[in-house]
Formats: structure tokens, C-alpha cells, sequence
């Protein structure tokens, strides 16, 4: 089924800035709260919020085979698992519904007086509920920074990283959506000099610049997903800021890896940005070597250049980006990701979210978190305002942005925004 709405030459009624993040060609999808209080699903073009479950109910979907209640939902679960073909049908229809020239809904009050928000009507929601959330080591430049300071720069990566899609479970119940704030976690650090353990505040609290992928249901347990096939599980990306307590992680992390400097907040942006909207968009990744085995050996363009960036805000001052990272980077990608995770049998469930791990570019300068930029916090990072950073300090913003941008079209994600509150104090 062709994808319309992807059509670079489409224009819709509703008026879209030129750099804006959500053109007709873009159609993501995610929840939000209406300005009378109603949870619903909905999509998003130029600076308008559009309610799919009053769309549906005034029949805007008719002919497409979905149930009534499909968009009147906290989550879009149940409408990613009604599959690729689903999701086609209602981005298609939705691409037609805004395109101009149609004058259905564009000409209809009423109608429109029920439909659009303006996105400071809506408070934006977690889009999916996530059953199981994994997180992926994926970026060979970052897993080398790391190896390189921690153990050793002539064997910088571990002997398994050229051959597996490292990745841990991570916890769902901490992902948030963009704006929620967060606190400096408490725990246990080793600091250096010290004979025991202590507890406090974390000192070194970070950013990890991550995109994340959401999957649809995939497989039957025992089943793994063929490489060939596993894109067609992922519904979308969103992008992931997953927050790191380094200090704690340092002391903790062996011998079974991240546990408490992990989960404490991981944040996402709202807008599910849909793998299709992201197929004009896709380019080589790099060069394997040494070839993977054969179960994880793909072909065609699976990676996808999409821009990254990062801004620090400190209470009083402007923000500073402080790092440009690109999502084609990658070494091993999404579908190498999903099928390497079910290889062994594992279910993958509706609203699962998968994590890509850091994403470093080649140059320091596009690092995807502080432990990397200011490399351990021996090269301060500058802010506009003449601080610097080494990690993130209380009542810091952090405001990761993504976009892809070809042939005057620029596909986005909006942006994932979270400040760092105090430490709550603990008696
Ligand atoms: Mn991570």
C-alpha cells in the first residue's frame, strides 16, 4: 500500500511554519488531555493538536476497519496492535482529510470547533503504556569513549560488542513525557580516596542522547522475528532522554550492569513519529566489521539520518546547545535490535519501547552525553551565559530535539524538555 501522505508536494489547510516539525507529510501520533479534561488520541500538523477520537465518531474513518472506541484511549496499545496496514490506512485518510482542497472538515465549524486544539490547549500524555522498556549500547563511538575511559583506549570495546546488540532491561515505570520534572537521585557512591560507601545526592548526573523505537505485537513466544520482517513491528521513534546518576552506576554496575542510575527517570518526547513518516529519510549505515552472523545480516538502507541536539538551560540564562549528534551513526540498527532480542524466543508486546543507547557521533563535539563531552569532567563544557557544565546541576533544563530534513520537507519529533530539580532529602 503506497504511503500518500509521504507526498513531498502536499500541502494542507492548516497553516505549517516552514521549520516547523510537523508538516502533512509527518502525522505522528500520541495522547492528550483536551482543554475539557478528555484523554483521546490524536495526531498533530503545524501548531495544532487534532482529535482522532471526534474525528472517528463524526465518521471522518469510515470505510477503514476500526473499532469505536479505538482512539478514545489513554494509549495507542490497541491501535498499534491492529498492525502496519492499519496504521497506513489512518495516516492516508488523515493526509486527505487536512489536504487543501478538501473542503469536508475545512469548511465545517462545528465540526472543526470539536476537532482542533491549539497545542497550548493540550496537555501532552504518555502515548503508549510501555509493558517491557530495553535499552541498547548501540553507537560504536560512544561504547568506545566509554571503554576508552574507563578501561582501556587499545581495547577499548569488549570482545562481544562487534558481534551483539549489547542491551539490558531497563524499567518502565519511570519513563515520563517531556515536561515532567525530575529530582537529583539519592544513593550509594564509592568516591575515589574513600574506605566505604557512601550516601547522598548524586554528584554526576547526565543526559544520554537516545532515540527509542516502539513496537507493535510481534512474535509468539518461542518464535524470533526474521531480520527481513522486523521493521514491520516498529511502529515508530520517539526521542529518549535516558537519565544517568554516573557516580552510582560506577559502584553498582558490576557484575550485573545498570540498576538504580538508570532507573530513576528516563524521558520521551509525546509524538510517536511513525516509521513510515521516516522512509523518505533513509541512508546506509556503517560498514560491519566483522560481518555479523548470519541471523543478523540485512540489506538496503536501515538507518535513518535524523538530526540530534542537545541544549542545556540553567535557571537564569539562555539555552546553549551543547552537542549535534545524527541518528545514522548507528552501528547495529533498530531491526538488528529487535531481531537480536526475540533470537532467543522472547515476546515482544504492544507499546514495548527499545532504547538505541547513546548516540555519539565521530567528533567531540557531537557526544551524546556530558561523561563524553566534558570527558569525566576534565573539559568543562561553556554555556552562553559563562558557566560551564562538567554534568547537569540543579534547576538545569535539558531539551533534546530531533528532525530529519530533505527537499524542503522537515519531518520532527518536537522536542523531549526536563528539568532537574534538588535532591529530595532523605531522613
Ligand atoms: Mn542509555
Amino acid at each position: 500500500m503506497p504511503i500518500k501522505t509521504n507526498d513531498p508536494t502536499k500541502k494542507s489547510w492548516i497553516s505549517v511554519d516552514a521549520n516547523s516539525d510537523f508538516p502533512i507529510q509527518n502525522i505522528p501520533f500520541g495522547v492528550f488531555l483536551t482543554r475539557d479534561d478528555i484523554i483521546t488520541i490524536g495526531t498533530r500538523i503545524g501548531n495544532y493538536a487534532i482529535d482522532l477520537g471526534a474525528l472517528h465518531q463524526l465518521g471522518y474513518f469510515d470505510g477503514i476497519p476500526l473499532t469505536d472506541d479505538i482512539f478514545l484511549q489513554d494509549s495507542l496499545n490497541d491501535f498499534i496492535s491492529d498492525g502496519k496496514k492499519t496504521w497506513r490506512l489512518v495516516r492516508n485518510r488523515i493526509g486527505e482529510i487536512f489536504e487543501i482542497g478538501n473542503t469536508s472538515l475545512q469548511q465545517n465549524e462545528a465540526h472543526k470547533k470539536i476537532v482542533l486544539f491549539t497545542m497550548d490547549e493540550v496537555e501532552m500524555q504518555l502515548p503508549v503504556l510501555i509493558g517491557d522498556y530495553t535499552d541498547f549500547y548501540s553507537s560504536k563511538e560512544h561504547a568506545t569513549n566509554v571503554g576508552t575511559m574507563f578501561r582501556d583506549p587499545s581495547n577499548a570495546l569488549l570482545p562481544n560488542w562487534l558481534h551483539i546488540p549489547v542491551g539490558y532491561h531497563g524499567r518502565s515505570s519511570t519513563i515520563i513525557p517531556s515536561g515532567t520534572p525530575i529530582h537529583r537521585p539519592n544513593g550509594q557512591t564509592f568516591p575515589k580516596g574513600a574506605e566505604t560507601p557512601v550516601f547522598g545526592p548524586s554528584k554526576l548526573v547526565d543526559f544520554e542522547l537516545e532515540t527509542a523505537f516502539i513496537t507493535t505485537d510481534a512474535n509468539v513466544l518461542g518464535e524470533p522475528i526474521p531480520i527481513d520482517e522486523a521493521e514491520d513491528y516498529i511502529f515508530g521513534m520517539v526521542i529518549f532522554n535516558d537519565w544517568s546518576a554516573r557516580d552510582i552506576q560506577k559502584w553498582e554496575y558490576v557484575p550485573l550492569g545498570p540498576f538504580l542510575a538508570k532507573n530513576f527517570a528516563s524521558s520521551i518526547s509525546p509524538w510517536i513519529v511513525t516509521l513510515d513518516a521516516l522512509e523518505p529519510y533513509r541512508t546506509k549505515s556503517p560498514v560491519q566489521n566483522p560481518k555479523p552472523l548470519p541471523y543478523l545480516q540485512q540489506t538496503g538502507a536501515k538507518a535513518f539520518d535524523i538530526n540530534l541536539e542537545v541544549d542545556i538551560t540553567p535557571e537564569a540564562g539562555e539555552p546553549t546547545t551543547v552537542t549535534k549528534s545524527n541518528f545514522k551513526y548507528m552501528y547495529w540498527t533498530m531491526a538488528q535490535q529487535l531481531t537480536h532480542h526475540t533470537i532467543n524466543g522472547c515476546k515482544v508486546n504492544s507499546g514495548d519501547m527499545m532504547g538505541s543507547g547513546t548516540i555519539s557521533g565521530p567528533t567531540p563535539d557531537s557526544y551524546g552525553s556530558m561523561l563524553e563531552l566534558s570527558w569525566q569532567g576534565t573539559k568543562p563544557v561553556p554555556l552562553g551565559n559563562g558557566e560551564t557544565r562538567k554534568f547537569i546541576e540543579d534547576n538545569d533544563t535539558v531539551t533534546l530535539r530531533g528532525y530529519c530534513s530533505k527537499d524542503g520537507i522537515r519531518i520532527g519529533f518536537g522536542e523531549v524538555s526536563t528539568k532537574l530539580l534538588p535532591a529530595i532529602t532523605v531522613k
